[in-house]
């Protein structure tokens, strides 16, 4: 049996995460992401919003052919989906989609139109907890492209950690890179980028949530703006 084919207990991928994350914090996003694929193999993703291909690429070059796990919600903007599909044309990754169990029409005729304005929890638990959920079931552990710097709420992102409700290994190897650390990557490395962070955006969610940021606020202030709402559940 191959190190990707390895089946492990909930207790034994918890102890990984912790020592990973003791041992790894300090290192490359190259060296733990390369400790991710070597350690999980094909039950190793990237998970992507599309932002940017930062992370996705960083994996590739460790993996090709790596999964990158998308989310469509049904309300992205289309310079979103534009930019999936880049990505699944020009890199060496593995594009998976995942949707929600409703499209926006049905969600709409059981709760109503413009959920996301009366009840963005719930909205964000059936369009993007739920799935990510189901989709994350095949791998052992899962990429982030959180970052430390992007707002209070990530603040204290490990490098490598332990995602308890997922029962997975979560990793993060940029957690502690700064905006201008992606910025040096994208420009050294011609990384795709979503083109609306040339518009305004410094963070880009669901259209109906996402507005641009103003001078001095931080990276995530235009998501959910007013609604009293920081994250969307996907990493709490
Ligand atoms: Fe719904 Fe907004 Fe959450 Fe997207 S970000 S799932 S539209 S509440």
């Amino acid at each position: 049996m191959t190190t990707a084919q390895t089946e492990r207990t909930e207790d034994e991928l918890r102890e990984l995460a912790e020592r990973a994350g003791r041992e790894l914090e300090d290192a490359p996003a190259l060296e733990v992401l390369r400790w991710a694929v070597d350690t999980f193999g094909d039950r190793f993703c990237v998970t992507s919003s599309m932002e940017d291909a930062v992370v996705a690429h960083l994996a590739a070059r460790v993996r090709p052919g790596v999964d990158v796990v998308f989310l469509d919600t049904g309300y992205h903007f289309p310079e979103t989906i534009g930019t999936r599909d880049a990505v699944d044309a020009v890199m060496d990754v593995n594009v998976i989609t995942l949707t929600p169990e409703q499209t926006v029409a049905e969600q709409d005729a059981e709760h109503g139109p413009r959920l996301h304005d009366r009840d963005p929890d719930l909205c964000c638990a059936l369009r993007k907890v739920k799935p990510l959920e189901a989709g994350l079931t095949a791998y052992q552990a899962w990429a982030t492209g959180l970052r430390r710097d992007e707002s209070p709420t990530r603040a204290n992102t490990p490098v490598v950690g332990w995602d308890a409700r997922r029962r997975k290994v979560k990793v993060s190897p940029i957690a502690r890179w700064t905006q201008d650390d992606v910025d040096a990557y994208v420009a050294e490395h011609g990384v795709l980028t979503n083109p609306l962070l040339m518009d305004g955006y410094a963070s880009v969610g669901c259209a109906p949530c996402t507005r641009r940021v103003l001078e001095g606020e931080d990276a995530r202030a235009g998501r959910w703006a007013g609604r009293g709402k920081t994250e969307c559940g996907l990493h709490g």
